[in-house]
């Protein structure tokens, strides 16, 4: 149960004090990611250098599980490559169908307060929204 009120306050925190969620005027990747069976609308902005994700925002609409989901993801993306980001986008795919290991889990660090959502399957895709639009975006090899 402890742990239970420690995640909520993890997705609170991440709703009302969002840490990416801005503009980001100079990005050089944006791409829309939509959920339409929750309303959930977000714009992903990227900054690419070479390989390495160098800054990220987003802005959009949505409950409160997709915000969080998408704050928590650029927390944990920027200032890596893009290969080691689609790695945890795939290792969260893992977690939300409930497949992750106890060591994977450790590895999404804040992602994995979003963990319980695999008993909820109305709000996967609220939570999976940002990580499968970076998926999209990082797969583009848009320059
Ligand atoms: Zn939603």
């Amino acid at each position: 149960m402890e742990n239970r009120s420690f995640y909520n306050e993890i997705l609170t925190e991440h709703n009302m004090r969002p840490e990416f969620k801005h503009d980001l005027p100079d990005a050089d990747i944006v791409l829309e990611g939509v959920n339409p069976s929750c309303g959930d609308d977000i714009f992903l902005k990227l900054k690419l250098d070479g390989d390495t994700i160098s800054d990220g925002a987003f802005v959009g609409d949505g409950c409160a599980i997709s915000q969080a989901s998408a704050d928590i993801m650029l927390g944990m993306v920027i200032g890596k490559k893009k290969e080691e980001a689609l790695k945890l986008a795939d290792l969260f795919f893992r977690m939300i169908k409930g497949e992750a290991s106890d060591e994977e889990l450790d590895e999404l660090e804040e992602a994995s307060a979003l963990k319980d959502i695999s008993h909820m399957p109305a709000r996967v895709k609220c939570a999976v929204l940002g990580w499968h639009t970076l998926q999209e975006v990082l797969n583009k090899k848009v320059k």
